[in-house]
């Protein structure tokens, strides 16, 4: 297992957002993760980013753990993420914005910049080559030069995964990735997910929406309802699973006597 995590909880006061979670994320594998709005998602991949810090339990990634890394403690350890809401700088072009993240990770000296001498030059080169690979990578070289709030959204999202590239991740979190795409955008981006594992070797987890997408690219996947695991496994048996249908179908709207026996405070 590339991650690991071990009962994990997270509480906010009275809210537990994640309840004694536990999985596994096979290296080189393509997951998912998904559940009902407020189901806990995006406060576990805040847990496994170093966002929030756990309340208990524990998270091994590539062997070491990582609980009370800061955020980019977690990035240099290698899982790099993107967010369910743009996060680019828009006045940026779509190379600057790759090029901002990469240079904080620079080990050239304050020296060689004010220089600018030919250690700095290379690294400038360095950076750009390497943020010119991954434009290609995703399909916007020829974009290279655009303002990023002028780019169509699902180049944007796309943009962001080369950002998030650029840390040369083991382990990418893609949260609500394809959220507000066109149909052919979603095509795209989902041959995209499938190429960063294929041609790049880098493990995927995605929060999903779309099942079409899940359903279509998911090795394996976890749900989550009222912050708890309720189901794991391949596609096929997610697909015919009975609670995870209950719990998409909306049965707490139903206000039904199990709902409270199962979550109790949870709820
Ligand atoms: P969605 O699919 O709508 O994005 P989600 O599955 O990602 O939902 P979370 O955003 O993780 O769910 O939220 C899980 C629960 O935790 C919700 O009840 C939410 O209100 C609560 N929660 C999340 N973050 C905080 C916080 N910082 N403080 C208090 N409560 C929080």
């Amino acid at each position: 297992m590339l991650l690991e995590v071990t009962n994990l909880t997270k509480s906010f006061g009275g809210i537990t957002a994640v309840r004694d979670v536990t999985l596994g994320i096979p290296e080189g594998s393509i997951s998912a993760i998904i559940g009902p709005n407020g189901a806990g998602k995006t406060t576990l991949f805040n847990l496994l980013t170093g966002i929030y810090k756990p309340t208990s339990g524990q998270i091994m990634f590539n062997g070491r753990s990582i609980v009370g890394l800061s955020p980019d403690k977690v990035n240099a350890a290698g899982i790099a993420r993107t967010f369910q809401n743009i996060r680019l700088f828009p006045a940026m072009t779509a190379i600057e914005n790759i090029m901002v993240g990469m240079h904080s990770r620079l080990k050239i000296s304050v020296i060689d910049t004010l220089l600018r001498n030919s250690a700095f030059h290379q690294q400038e080169k360095a950076v750009s080559d390497k943020a010119r690979d991954l434009l290609s990578f995703v399909g916007l070289l020829h974009k290279a030069n655009e303002v990023s709030r002028n780019l169509p959204y699902g180049d944007q999202r796309r943009l962001e995964i080369a950002r998030a590239l650029a840390s040369d991740p083991k382990l990418i979190l893609l949260d609500e990735p394809t959220a507000g795409m066109n149909p052919q955008e979603t095509v795209a981006a989902t041959q995209l997910f499938r190429r960063v594992r294929d041609e790049l070797g880098i493990t995927v987890v995605l929060i999903e929406h779309d099942m079409t997408v899940v359903m279509g690219i998911s090795e394996h996947i976890t749900v989550l309802d009222y912050g708890q695991k309720i189901a794991e496994g391949p596609p096929e048996a997610i697909r015919n699973n009975a609670r995870v249908v209950e719990a998409y179908l909306g049965r707490r709207a139903a206000g039904t006597h199990q709902e409270e026996s199962d979550h109790g405070d949870a709820a």
